[in-house]
């Protein structure tokens, strides 16, 4: 089966795109290096849902993120106002049942744990900043910021929303910004309306706060709201900017805030990009934000980069040649992300609305729709199915 077991790809960038992708190539037996910019492996903060496409994914590499011991089977999702009143409850736990794999809401800093394990003596360079690469005859040399250079069959751009291998690919371009900052944290965290496996929106004008359960007796919580293009977010007033913008909110809400150390909370703004056709060129591809950055509303960018990640490794075991194999994966790829990156930005639209009356309207429309419109959109983003190559 393993066709290509004995070419050399060379993986830039160590977040969840990049060692997903390294451990996807070891289970199909392929060589990869990781390059990661940064001087050692960081703490990296706050958390995030895993949806079912990808502890699915997870699971056939060999992580089970549901027995795990880290992380939080995320088994209750609920719509409520900002006040606490409950919109709609979203059947999860017969979802993911459906779906065949659990969602789950884990630390950033465990999954990054537990893919590090399974890169074993694997170990990710760091210290090593790409600053460009050029096609030789022996494949693709990618050129380091201390002048060091490698040279690899293939080149995986792992390196994110401002993926300077992108940038070679597809020319420069500005990230979108959306209007509206993000806050998020994780804090030990217990509370009566905080139940085991809990997932709250609530929704407010121009203002969302999501808070979950963690599992251990902790939460992870983020906010959004609508801000100018200017704002930045100073670190010694963040915790008084968002009390100042959730202080009357549902009681959980607040105690969850109040509960936060400042240093602890991170801000970043809500940007894309456009929908990127074309990701790839001769030896050189794209997986994760470097691709296809998308808003967090689905909750689906390092799910999909998950998935990308086990794609890639999957062609390129399955295909004799190493650039067709590169051409099949973000073939098969692109309908999927391209609905992903489009339908988040639809869903955010509506979650950011702040006119009294559309956001009136919007909570009555979902506290009325039918069960079977509820359960599909909301399954819509979690179903994956693996490869089948010609
Ligand atoms: C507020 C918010 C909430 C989110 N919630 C969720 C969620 O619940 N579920 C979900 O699935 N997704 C969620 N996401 C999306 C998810 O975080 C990203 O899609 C995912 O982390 C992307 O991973 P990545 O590896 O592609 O990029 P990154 O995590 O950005 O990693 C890129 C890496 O490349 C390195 N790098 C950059 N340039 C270079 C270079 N020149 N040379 C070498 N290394 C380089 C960087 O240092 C970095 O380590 C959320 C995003 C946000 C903003």
């Amino acid at each position: 089966m393993n066709k290509n077991r004995d070419i050399r790809v060379a993986v830039i960038g160590a977040g969840l795109a990049g060692l997903t992708t390294a451990a996807a190539l070891r289970h199909f037996g392929i060589d990869a290096e990781v390059y990661e910019a940064a001087a050692d492996k960081r703490a990296t903060g706050a958390a995030l849902g895993v949806g079912s496409n990808a502890t699915k994914v997870l699971r056939e590499l060999g992580i089970d993120l549901a027995s795990a011991g880290v992380g939080q089977i995320t088994d209750r999702f609920e719509l409520r106002t900002q006040g606490g009143e409950l919109i709609r409850r979203v059947p999860m736990a017969s979802m993911t049942e459906e779906l065949g794999a659990p969602l789950v809401t884990i630390r950033r800093s465990d999954l990054a744990d537990l893919l590090h394990g399974f890169l074993g003596d694997r170990k990710v360079n760091y210290g090593a900043k790409l600053t460009g690469y050029r096609r030789t005859p022996e494949g693709v040399a990618a050129e380091f910021g201390d002048g060091s250079v490698v040279v690899a069959d293939i080149l995986v751009g792992a390196d994110g929303i401002h993926s300077s291998v992108r940038r070679e690919i597809a020319g420069h371009d500005e990230p979108v910004n959306h209007g509206y900052v993000c806050w998020l944290a994780t804090i030990p965290f217990t509370h009566a309306k905080l139940p085991p496996g809990y997932a709250g929106h609530y929704w407010g004008r121009g203002k969302r706060f999501g808070l979950m359960d963690l599992g251990n007796g902790s939460a992870y919580w983020w906010a959004t709201k609508n801000v100018s293009d200017d704002y930045r977010s100073a670190r010694d007033s963040v915790k008084d900017d968002v009390l100042a913008s959730f202080g009357d909110w549902a009681d959980e809400v607040v105690a969850a805030i109040e509960a936060t150390p400042a240093a602890d909370i991170m801000a970043v703004p809500a940007w894309d990009r456009p929908f990127l056709e074309n990701w790839g060129n001769g030896p050189v591809t794209l997986v994760g934000d470097a691709a296809h950055p998308m808003l967090a509303s689905l909750a689906q960018g390092g799910g999909s980069s998950i998935e990308d990640g086990y794609v890639l490794a999957s062609a390129l075991a399955s295909h004799n040649n190493g650039e067709e194999a590169l051409r099949a994966y973000e073939e098969s790829r692109r309908e999927r992300t391209r609905m992903l990156v489009e339908t988040s930005r639809q869903v955010s639209k509506i979650e950011q609305i702040e006119s009294p009356v559309l956001c009136a309207l919007r909570n009555r429309v979902l506290r009325y729709m039918p069960d079977s419109v509820v359960r599909k959109q909301n399954m819509a983003p979690m179903i994956f199915n693996f490869p089948v190559w010609n």
